[in-house]
């Protein structure tokens, strides 16, 4: 890190009142995938202000800022925007107002982290050269929003980026950050499959097709996925989340419905085991001599977030010069998902993506401690409550010093 680019982050301190004001102000008003609206409102007026040309409703509910600041590389900073339907417990005095909705996977520090360092980046801009693109995006939790902006012409109405860069808050002590070099976050793919059988009176199971044992068995071989055909060595999860069939003690129902996720950090290992899927679903369902074939649908798809290797390294290089050894951890994959992968693959453009921690150190170290760490809200729980400081300014920091290991070379 230059000596010029530290004043960047002198400004930070000061914003801060401002920034958890906002943060606050979209926790208590979390709203759902593709429907964020007032959210979107509030970062293109933050843009606004800041100087950036504005495009709002770009995927439906996107917003696009981007200041141009002389010749150098064009750097794009992703916050994603959507809350949950989940219902908050988490005590806070600025906890949800809308019922059954919550910010119970951080997004609302993303908005709060990007508003703070396109604010910052702009009111120090004599001190980089090049383009700052500061994408908000509707829809992480559904896999939709970063496919939105994409079919909407982003890549064709916007300079395309040097590089993509994007954060998460994390159950990781406040103020630590983890990076990574390869695969980040796992694909996850889910289905809905329906089985077929015939129903019968519960006291003629020679006239059924009982699709509830043929459910049943497929659900016991789907467990040999993971245990028989992957390979020690790699890994992948298949969580039956939903098995639905019958009505009545003595009624054998004529279907079944089986939903069901899978993770996997290989292109490979994911061919592989969604083939397996198919193939177990297939074969019970002719073992049991259902009157038709099972139909698979497939509910959503994330892509593996894969991290560049050089971008990588320059980031993490940037983040222990600017925040000291000991805060910048390597951490090992990660099988939640994410669609920030789909920036950087579609456009053929280079991306990393990191986690910022948000839990209370003091906290964090008497549950590591105790060995009750799996106890920590995590990100989905509606006691999820990242503290504000120093969650707040850190993910502002990162933010600066990532963009500047590009823009003030520029
Ligand atoms: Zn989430
Ligand atoms: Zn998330």
């Amino acid at each position: 890190m230059s000596h010029e680019t530290e004043s960047i982050y002198g400004g930070v301190e000061a914003m801060l009142d401002d920034l958890e004001a906002l943060y606050k102000d979209v926790h208590r008003h979390p709203e759902l995938s593709m429907q964020e609206t007032r959210t979107a409102a509030l970062a293109a007026e933050r843009l606004r202000a800041a100087g950036f040309e504005v495009t709002p409703g770009v995927g439906k509910t996107g917003v696009v800022g981007l200041l141009r600041n002389g010749d150098g590389p064009t750097v794009m900073l992703r916050a994603d925007m959507d809350a949950l339907p989940v219902s908050e417990q988490s005590g806070l005095d600025y906890a949800s107002t809308t019922d059954g909705v919550m910010h119970a996977c951080g997004h609302d520090m993303h908005v709060a982290w990007l508003a703070g360092a396109a604010a910052r980046l702009a009111a120090a801009r004599d001190q980089w050269q090049g383009t700052l693109m500061a994408v908000f995006q509707p829809a992480e939790e559904t896999a939709e929003g970063a496919q939105a902006m994409i079919d909407d012409g982003l890549f064709d109405r916007f300079p395309k980026p040097d590089v993509v860069l994007g954060q998460h808050v994390m159950p990781a002590p406040a103020g630590s950050i983890g990076t990574r070099s390869g695969v980040i976050t796992s694909a996850a793919d889910s289905f809905e499959i329906r089985m077929f059988g015939r129903g019968a009176h519960g006291s003629m199971p020679e006239a059924s097709v009982d699709p509830v044992v043929m459910a049943a068995a497929t659900v016991l071989r789907l467990q040999t996925i993971v245990s028989r055909e992957v390979a020690p060595a790699q890994s992948a999860v298949v969580t039956v989340g939903a098995l639905q069939a019958g009505t009545k003690e003595n009624v054998i129902p004529d279907e079944a419905v089986i939903k069901l996720n899978v993770r996997t950090f290989d292109e490979d290992v994911r061919t592989h085991v969604l083939d397996a899927i198919r193939r177990i679903v297939e074969a019970e369902a002719q073992a049991s001599g259902a009157p038709g074939p099972p139909e698979i649908t497939a509910l959503d798809h994330y892509q593996l977030v894969r991290n560049d290797p050089g971008a990588a390294t320059r980031i993490r290089t940037a983040f222990r010069a600017h925040f000291g050894d000991d805060r910048v951890v390597d951490i090992p994959p990660i099988s939640a998902s994410e669609d920030f992968g789909s920036f950087g693959s579609e456009w053929h453009a280079p991306s990393v993506f990191w986690t910022v921690g948000g839990t209370d150190p003091d906290t964090y170290r008497r549950a590591r401690d105790a060995g009750r760490l799996a106890e920590l809200p995590t990100n989905h729980n509606p006691r999820f409550a990242p503290v504000i400081h120093p969650t707040l300014e850190t993910g502002v920091a990162t933010l600066l010093a990532a963009a500047c290991a590009w823009l003030a070379a520029g």
